[in-house]
């Protein structure tokens, strides 16, 4: 297998060999990360060792199963913390969360609030490998993994989580009641904020429920930017 270029330094040096040969023509750090503070670094860093760290898991069935091990994109000092329930089908094939229709959703609340997946928004999965057939997770697999999305929220540290959809939000309050009746409150999940709202996929079904999420996600902007 070859060598995983996993953080700035390893891609940094990776580039200097391939420009250079083995001869290293080090600038001095200050050069090389010019207008990324050493904290920014740090959790750039530490997100990608965790991604590497994790990405061969095979706690539970679901690893062997998976195409693609989605770990979760975006800016690693967001203030806004995007959670869905486990990989779909596109999700799994190209490795990224919410990605397809529903993703494409997301992506145009997020810009009508003025967010951007890669820009103040972090986004996630409770589960990191696809369940077959979309099924939900089972509470054996979210043991398993919630663990990493844990470590994910402490590395980001977003100022507000935010479980898209039923499921996730099921997940993540440890309490199975319909999600009507979990938007509109602030929980607390290991000492960060939690919200609830609808996962896009469900307005894709429903678009009835566009204006109670928009409602939503003008709440979450106002909590986010304040
Ligand atoms: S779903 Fe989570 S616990 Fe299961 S194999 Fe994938 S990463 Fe590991």
């Amino acid at each position: 297998m070859g060598y995983q270029v996993t953080s700035p330094v390893h891609r940094y040096l990776k580039q200097q060999q391939e420009l250079f040969g083995d001869n290293l023509y080090l600038s001095s750090p200050d050069n090389i990360f010019a207008g990324v503070s050493q904290g920014e670094n740090d959790k750039i860093d530490s997100l990608s060792d965790f991604n590497a760290e994790i990405c061969h898991c095979q706690k539970c069935p679901l690893g062997k199963t998976r195409t693609n091990f989605v770990f979760g994109v975006g800016d690693p000092k967001a203030n806004l913390m995007l959670v869905g329930e486990a990989p779909g089908e596109q999700e799994d094939m190209q490795g990224e969360p919410f990605v397809g229709r529903a993703g494409k959703l997301l992506d145009k609340i997020l810009r009508a609030i003025g967010k951007y997946r890669d820009n103040d928004v972090y986004i996630a999965n409770v589960i990191k490998c696809r369940p077959p057939n979309n099924r939900d997770p089972l509470p054996s697999e979210v043991e398993k993994c919630e663990p990493y999305l844990q470590r994910q929220i402490d590395l980001v540290k977003p100022k507000l989580i935010v479980a898209l959809g039923r499921v996730a939000g099921k997940t993540l309050l440890k309490q199975d009641i319909p999600l009507k009746d979990m938007r509109g409150q602030t929980y607390d999940y290991s000492g960060t904020p939690l919200r609830v709202t609808y996962h896009p996929a469900a307005l894709l079904r429903n678009p009835g429920l566009k204006a109670p999420a928009w409602e939503d996600f003008k709440l979450i902007r106002d909590f986010v930017n304040n």
